[in-house]
């Protein structure tokens, strides 16, 4: 037998693991800083720990349905009915509940370029067929309404993502407005905002009440660092909340998530650390790299580099791991994560001694 055709079906390409990447270099793991996929660098909180710890002794029972809980406590920070917040494994989680809620076979979809590969997946495992826009670089990476727009040809969902990754630039809140107005009403526009926490931009949630036609889907694998727990969930008007139960995959936010996430999302000064900490050091890279940066409001800086895929290779074997972005079509960059100070410190001194030797190899 065979499969249904997946040829467009593109698999994901994840930052490498630090036990990987120690394997072959013949080094330590404790000796590499990782700083590709946009962790937490200080971990978990201790509370979301010792509430994933005492979850694990009733593994044997499954989640509660309803994972009231987190939902309740969540949709209180948001000021919505629980209804309105769809717990999910991680964002990935909602964004499939969303494409599962919208769209009908061969509906098309609008992903921005470069962007997030969960998006395209995520409509293509729903039967969508893929459109982009372009996140111009020739523009710094600006995201307005009228580029969106110029490539809109009435898709189903449109998806943006504020802060961007990997370029860390925002849609504006008037943009936004001016994108909802300038969509039709069956085009649901998902506000991706995993870096939500990082930004000072108010949330699209606060236009929740106003349009029918958002979503925004925020997680706690980036702030609240429990990205290996895969815990998010989306945010959506009122008129059409109540679609949750009919899409959600039954149990798939697991138990120990749930009351992880439920203690970090009470522990302020573990996400205020966090944020803080990633302010710094996306300004350190941003005045200390030699290399273009673009301002971002996540916890990580695009790099203009030259060989995006030579950097990465050689800062690796100095032990710092970035992010090549030859895989969101930008062959030239890396995006390089906030870590703490020291970690960042030295990723930036190891880039700039490699680009130093690529300048003086490519001037002999
Ligand atoms: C990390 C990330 C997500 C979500 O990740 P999950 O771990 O599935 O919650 C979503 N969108 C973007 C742009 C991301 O970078």
């Amino acid at each position: 037998m065979n499969t249904r055709d997946l040829s467009a079906n593109a698999p994901y390409v994840p930052g490498r693991g630090v036990e990987e990447v120690a394997r072959d270099l013949g080094l330590d793991p404790d000796d590499l800083v990782k700083l590709s996929s946009n962790e937490n660098p200080f971990g978990p909180s201790p509370r979301a720990v010792e509430a994933a710890k005492a979850a694990t002794e009733s593994a044997h029972v499954y989640p509660k349905a309803a994972h009231a809980d987190l939902t309740e406590a969540l949709a209180e920070q948001w000021g919505l009915a629980p209804e309105q917040v769809w717990v999910s494994p991680g964002a990935d989680g909602a964004l499939d509940y969303l494409a599962r809620a919208m769209l009908e076979p061969g509906d098309d979809v609008l992903v921005p370029d470069p962007g997030f590969a969960y998006y395209p997946m995520s409509a293509r495992y729903h039967h969508g067929e893929v459109r982009q826009y372009p996140v111009a670089k020739a523009n710094g990476f600006a995201q307005t309404a009228d580029a969106i727009l110029d490539a809109y040809d009435g898709e189903r969902i449109v998806y943006v993502t504020t802060p961007h990754n990997p370029a860390g630039t925002e849609l504006p809140r008037e943009e936004l407005v001016a994108l909802l107005a300038g969509v039709d009403e069956e085009t649901l526009v998902v506000a991706d905002e995993a870096y939500g926490e990082y930004t000072e931009t108010p949330s699209a949630a606060g236009v929740l009440d106003k349009y029918e036609n958002v979503a925004v889907t925020r997680t706690f694998s980036k702030a609240y660092g429990l990205a290996g727990l895969r815990i998010g969930y989306a945010l959506v008007p009122g008129a059409w909340a109540d679609a949750y139960a009919r899409v959600n995959t039954p149990f798939a936010a697991n138990a120990v998530a749930l009351d992880a996430a439920l203690a970090a999302l009470g522990d302020d000064e573990h996400v205020e650390k966090s944020v803080e900490s990633a302010r710094w050091a996306r300004e350190y890279i941003a005045d200390e790299l030699d290399a273009p940066t673009v301002d971002s409001a996540g916890n990580f800086v695009l790099a203009e580099v030259g060989d995006g895929a030579a950097v990465a290779e050689r800062v690796q074997q100095a032990g710092v791991i970035v992010r090549d972005t030859g895989s969101f079509g930008l062959p030239d960059c890396v995006r390089v994560s906030c870590g703490t100070e020291a970690e960042t410190r030295q990723a930036v001194e190891t880039l700039n001694g490699v680009l130093a030797e690529l300048d003086l190899g490519a001037e002999a």
